[in-house]
């Protein structure tokens, strides 16, 4: 068996027709002629799990989650099984294999899994015989025998694992852009890719909407201390981004970029009694259904009575409002309101540790283009303010000139390597 293994994750529009499959071939066999052992996980090809979510929801508007599941998994099982089948009619050995075949264990929550553990037993046989094995993303098997799936964007979380649990050397993740970037590159043009991000500041960047890797797989990645590195399937020639641990020796940037999230909807529980207990109330009920919860804030007590607000990914909202609805009659609050029109914008950077005055930098940056600023957090590499959605890219791209991202803050003038050559009398002259 080759001694090297590496784990290489391809994303919706790296399977997206034939061609490119044929073109992911190509990368995997060069890989291999290297003489390492690949362990691929993919995606379902671009556009295929909103294709099957929008037919549901012809159906009903609020689909099962379980079948949910169940559905959404025929895609990644599509472009597994055709990318295994292009590996073969290319003279490569390769098995296919289902989340339930690559013994991939999750909890029971439909839609938002979280893997408990990998029987890797089958994956070693299929690698030790020399096969390349194509994996199914964003699936795997709850302890009942139901097929679960980890969440939008979660073939990333698949392929860190594996690769975790398979002492993997490293986990490639090929995707439609050539790395990290300082911003979101279709929203600002001039964002410049990062050649290195810390395990630490990837993890913000991904929790605050840098949907580029999806926030498990980047928390996987720094507890295993996995090196993972996003790149171009389609510029081979470009090294990417390397996500690894922090090197204390070097300096860090005091803001490495702007990261906004149009999917979070706000909640807000109006006239609740301000009494000890109250807010474990709130939050109880969503924890006990898994809904994670993002910002929260409270506002000073009026005669007894405050008001609870709270941030949630929009996906959560339908599910969160009825219970809210139902806590609030039992609490005695006076109603529930909810707003989907917001965005939250976040600056992240591992230098701020050490720096002051970056938020209030942010707030006039915002400002100036008369953004008003709703909710406001921080975190000590991190601070985030949600805005009105329609002001998104208007906030990003003042953000991103605000801190002068385009230009690498590290990147100190060469020094002169050579004394400057005497001018030559012939060509002076002829000026
Ligand atoms: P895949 O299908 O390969 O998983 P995704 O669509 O999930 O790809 O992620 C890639 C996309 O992430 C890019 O096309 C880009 O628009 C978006 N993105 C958002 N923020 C960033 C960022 N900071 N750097 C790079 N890409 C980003
Ligand atoms: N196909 C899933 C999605 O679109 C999972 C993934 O692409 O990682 O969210
Ligand atoms: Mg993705």
């Amino acid at each position: 068996m080759r001694q090297i293994l590496v784990v290489q994750k391809y994303g919706g529009t790296s399977v997206a027709n034939i061609e490119r499959i044929k073109a992911v071939v190509q990368i995997i066999m060069r890989t291999r002629a290297a003489g390492k052992n690949v362990l691929v996980v993919v995606s379902a090809m671009a556009g295929e799990t909103n294709r099957l979510l929008a037919l549901s929801k012809q159906l009903s508007d609020c689909p099962d989650r379980r079948e949910i599941d169940l559905l959404l998994s025929s895609g990644e099982r599509v472009s597994s099984a055709l990318l295994s089948i292009a590996l073969r009619a290319a003279g490569c050995p390769a098995i296919s294999l289902t989340g339930r075949q690559m013994g991939l264990v999750t909890d029971n929550i439909h839609t938002r899994a979280r893997i408990k553990h990998i029987d890797t037993a089958r994956v070693k046989k299929i690698l030790k015989d020399n096969h390349v094995v194509v994996c199914a993303g964003f699936q795997g098997i709850s302890e009942d025998g139901d097929v679960t799936t980890l969440g939008r964007g979660g073939s990333d979380t698949s392929a860190v694992a594996l690769a975790v649990a398979l002492n993997a050397t490293a986990c490639e993740i090929y995707t439609d852009v050539k790395g990290i970037y300082t911003a979101d590159p279709r929203l600002v043009p001039s964002a410049r890719k990062l050649d290195m991000v810390s395990f630490d500041e990837m993890l913000e960047m991904a929790s605050l909407g840098a949907g580029v890797l999806h926030t498990r797989c980047v928390e996987f990645a720094k507890n295993f201390n996995m090196p993972v590195c996003v790149r171009s399937s389609s510029d081979e020639n470009d090294p990417g981004t390397r996500i690894g641990k922090e090197d204390p020796q070097m300096e860090q940037p005091v803001v490495s970029g702007v990261m906004v999230d149009k999917n979070q909807a706000k909640i807000t529980v109006k006239g609740v009694p301000d009494q000890p207990g109250i807010a474990a109330n709130i939050f109880g009920v969503l924890a006990d259904r898994s809904l994670s919860v993002d910002m929260i804030i409270q506002n000073i007590s009026d005669e007894g009575h405050t008001d609870i607000s709270f941030t949630l990914p929009t996906t959560c909202l339908s599910e969160a409002l009825p219970l809210m609805e139902k806590i609030a009659k039992k609490i005695k609050a006076q109603e529930v309101a909810s707003d989907s029109n917001i965005a939250k914008v976040s600056i992240v950077g591992a230098g701020m540790k050490s720096h002051s005055g970056v938020a209030a930098r942010m707030f006039k940056a915002l400002s100036r283009e008369s953004i008003n600023l709703l909710m406001i957090s921080t975190s000590e590499i991190r601070v985030s303010c949600v805005i009105r959605k329609n002001q998104a890219k208007l906030a990003v791209q003042a953000l991103h000139a605000e801190f002068d991202l385009k230009k690498d803050p590290l990147q100190k003038s060469k020094p002169r390597k050579t004394k400057p050559r005497p001018i030559k009398k012939k060509k002076a002259m002829a000026k």
